[in-house]
């Protein structure tokens, strides 16, 4: 028997979340990894989660972040949720791969979920083995930590390990767990699991514990429970604003892949798109391309919707008030969103007032961008150069246009009635227009070179430059071109 070195106390847990809500878990715990090796560990998130990074040694994170030793003061549990799958219901899902090890209270005094993800079976495995490989790990610690450096909500990751066994899928591949950090990991199915079988108290439950955990606003109003779903559109609105403005497809919204919170979860066969095309679909299950790039805030509306039919009971002790109220509200989800993606696009232009032209000027800009078959990163980034008087590459993306040009006089003509001069406009343009995104061809020669040859080193590299996507820095042109036209469309697959 191996005599473990004692291990102080690495995280002042507080688990809400067991305490408060029993019958919303399991608990359970992680299947023992053979080798388990800590292989990346984020240093700058551990001291935001007020942890002393330094007791992370690769000893002690290979044991904690495999599962093979609990910390002090954690309590895994699976959570249970249902959730719509593209369209379908399924009234019984829960973290199959997954174990809440806990709260903590972070330096900023705002509550985070640890999580592993890929730590063996749990009673919701269904006929999974609740593993998970190399590849999908690192791609959810990238983009995650991608998609936070670019300041859009989304979960963290934390630590990546590698467990030492192999997990069959279409071939044997190396097992492997990510711990994830989140504001917490309730999902629209979270209520829909309750809602389904008709257990109002438990809808009301989990209401009160995300209104109070979430929207603690909502607490004291005239109708709490209304108060929270337009608190949640709100969040909700304002994140699929920020994807369509980076180009990000997340590819499975599923109910059970949407956050109460409004953070982005579960990063499966997303990816960002390159050329503009606003069909665009990479998902190699979304067949029918319901979670298209143009159809995600669609499905914001048609997710929040699942949630207001679960609110029914709470909203109002008359049926048809209630539904009525909703009704109201999920019809004007749309309108909140239009408001977050006007904004955000007017941003990406360098226009920071309002005009009622700007709608017209942005989606013209857009149709221009799929005509041409731009890239839809690098044209804002050309654009802010045209302003500092060089023409040159945003004229190479659009080619010899009439319409461009005629585009361009209307956008320099609207940027007079803001103030301040065309540096100006451009610097601020450099601030929320990113020149380094995830390319496609860049992820995957990551992480081909991390499953397939044992080498981090791509994977480093990738990650250091997305942590500052806004600085363009000489030498790392490589990161910020699309990739090689290949023959067949980019795919990605789902990450189990
Ligand atoms: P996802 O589409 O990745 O969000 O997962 C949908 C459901 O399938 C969730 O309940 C997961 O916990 C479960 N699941 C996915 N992969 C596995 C796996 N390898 N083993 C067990 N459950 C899984
Ligand atoms: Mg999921």
């Amino acid at each position: 028997m191996q005599i473990q070195e004692p291990i102080g106390t690495l995280f002042s847990f507080d688990n809400s979340f067991a305490r408060c809500l029993q019958s919303f878990y399991v608990s359970s715990k992680a299947a023992a990894s053979p080798a388990p090796k800590l292989i990346q560990f984020n240093h700058n998130l551990a001291e935001e989660l007020g942890l002393e990074p330094s007791m992370f040694t690769p000893k002690v994170g290979s044991d904690i972040f495999s599962g093979n030793i609990i910390p002090e003061g954690a309590e895994p549990l699976a959570q249970v949720y249902a959730g719509h799958q593209f369209g379908g219901f399924n009234p019984q899902l829960g973290d199959g791969r997954a174990l809440l090890l806990g709260e903590v209270i972070d330096t900023l005094g705002l509550r985070r979920d640890i999580q592993l993800k890929g730590s063996g079976q749990t009673p919701f495995s269904r006929s999974g083995d609740g593993k998970a490989t190399l590849g999908p790990v690192l791609r959810e610690y990238l983009i995650a930590e991608s998609m936070h450096a670019l300041g859009i909500p989304t979960t963290r990751a934390l630590a990546a390990v590698t467990t030492g066994e192999e997990v069959n899928r279409e071939r044997p591949l190396p097992g492997a767990i990510l711990t994830r950090v989140a504001a917490s990991h309730i999902r629209i199915g979270t209520f829909q699991f309750f809602a389904a079988r008709d257990d109002t108290d438990k809808v009301r439950q989990i209401a009160d514990y995300s209104i109070a955990r979430h929207y603690p606003a909502a607490t004291n109003v005239d109708n709490p429970y209304l108060c929270f779903f337009k608190s949640v559109t709100e969040s909700q609105a304002a994140l699929i604003a920020r994807w369509m403005s980076v180009g990000f497809i997340h590819g499975v919204m599923n109910t059970d892949n949407m956050t109460v919170s409004g953070e982005t979860i579960d990063y499966g066969p997303c990816a960002f798109m390159d050329t503009y095309s606003a069909q665009t679909v990479f998902s190699s299950i979304d067949t029918h391309g319901r979670y298209a790039y143009a159809n995600q805030p669609s499905i914001l509306s048609w997710n929040l919707a699942r949630l207001a039919e679960t609110l029914i009971p709470l909203v109002n002790s008359d049926k048809g008030i209630a539904i009525g109220l909703l009704t109201d509200a999920v019809q004007d989800v749309r309108r909140v969103y239009e408001t977050h993606w006007l904004n955000a696009m007017r941003l990406k232009i360098g226009l920071r007032t309002k005009n009622p032209s700007d709608l017209d000027l942005i989606n013209d800009l857009l149709s221009l961008m799929e005509d041409s078959h731009t890239d839809f990163t690098l044209v804002f980034r050309h654009l802010s150069k045209f302003l500092l008087g060089d023409n040159s590459t945003v004229l190479q993306q659009f080619g010899l246009s009439a319409s461009f040009d005629d585009w361009l006089q209307r956008w320099q003509n609207r940027l007079k009635l803001e103030e301040g001069r065309p540096e100006t406009h451009a610097l601020a343009m450099d601030r929320i227009n990113p020149i380094y995104t995830p390319r496609n061809h860049k992820v995957e020669e990551a992480l081909s070179a991390a499953v397939n040859h044992n080498d981090m080193k791509p994977f480093s590299r990738l990650l250091e430059v997305l942590s500052h996507p806004f600085d363009e820095v000489e030498g790392q042109e490589e990161y910020s071109i699309p990739g090689p036209q290949l023959n067949a469309p980019y795919q990605t697959f789902c990450g189990t």
